[in-house]
């Protein structure tokens, strides 16, 4: 299990209430003791800043994927141990996506948004078959949940697509998940 490579998508912004970054921190503080691998934005701000130093004071590697145009003082990560640096957005979500074996949301704005969707819209596609997680901390994403809900109600997807992911409430529960995880074939979407 050493060294498994976790992506771990959530805000860049410094100014959330301190329980947020409190679960950052505790996620990073269990990877680290693990000694997982965390790949992440390459930022150091906000709580993509406040896991990459959580995971490497307690044991853990830290890979950043910063697209060029992030790639400034002040932003990109100075204490990462691997800064990968690629060419716009488009190819850093790629990066993560090709390293990572597992993904977990942390609360995020619409960048996390967008990466999560991602994974989530690739892996219904069988375009992977990687562990998914959404840390719901202080139930965060609930709306997104009820949007997801009237997607299955209205048949935009397919109930058997509940199992592309999991939702938890606590570091231990989404670290637990992805360690026991087997994946479950699904239904093809309607087009293929
Ligand atoms: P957001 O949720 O909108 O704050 O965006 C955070 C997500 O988008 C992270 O998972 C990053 O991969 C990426 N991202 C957004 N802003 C930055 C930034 N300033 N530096 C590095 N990555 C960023």
């Amino acid at each position: 299990m050493e060294n498994k490579r976790i992506c771990v998508f959530c805000s860049s912004s410094d100014a959330l209430k301190k329980s947020f970054y409190d679960v950052a921190n505790e996620l990073g503080k269990i990877m680290g003791s693990k000694k997982y691998t965390l790949v992440h934005g390459g930022g150091q701000i906000g709580l993509m800043g406040a896991i990459g130093k959580s995971v490497k004071e307690n044991g853990g590697k830290v890979i950043g994927i910063i697209p060029e145009k992030l790639n400034k003082k002040g932003i990109v990560s100075e204490y990462d141990d691997e800064m990968i640096v690629t060419k716009d957005m488009g190819a850093r979500k790629a990066k993560m996506c090709e390293l990572a074996e597992a993904f977990i949301a942390l609360p995020g704005g619409f960048g996390t948004l967008e990466e999560i969707l991602e994974v989530i819209t690739l892996k219904q596609l069988k375009y992977h078959t990687k562990p998914i997680v959404f840390l719901n901390a202080e139930n965060f994403y609930e709306h997104l949940f009820t949007q997801f809900e009237i997607l299955y109600n209205e048949k935009f997807a397919k109930e058997d697509y509940r199992k592309l992911y999991a939702i938890v409430s606590t570091p231990e529960e989404a670290l637990q998940y992805i360690e026991e995880y087997n994946y479950e074939t699904i239904q093809d979407k309607w087009f293929l």
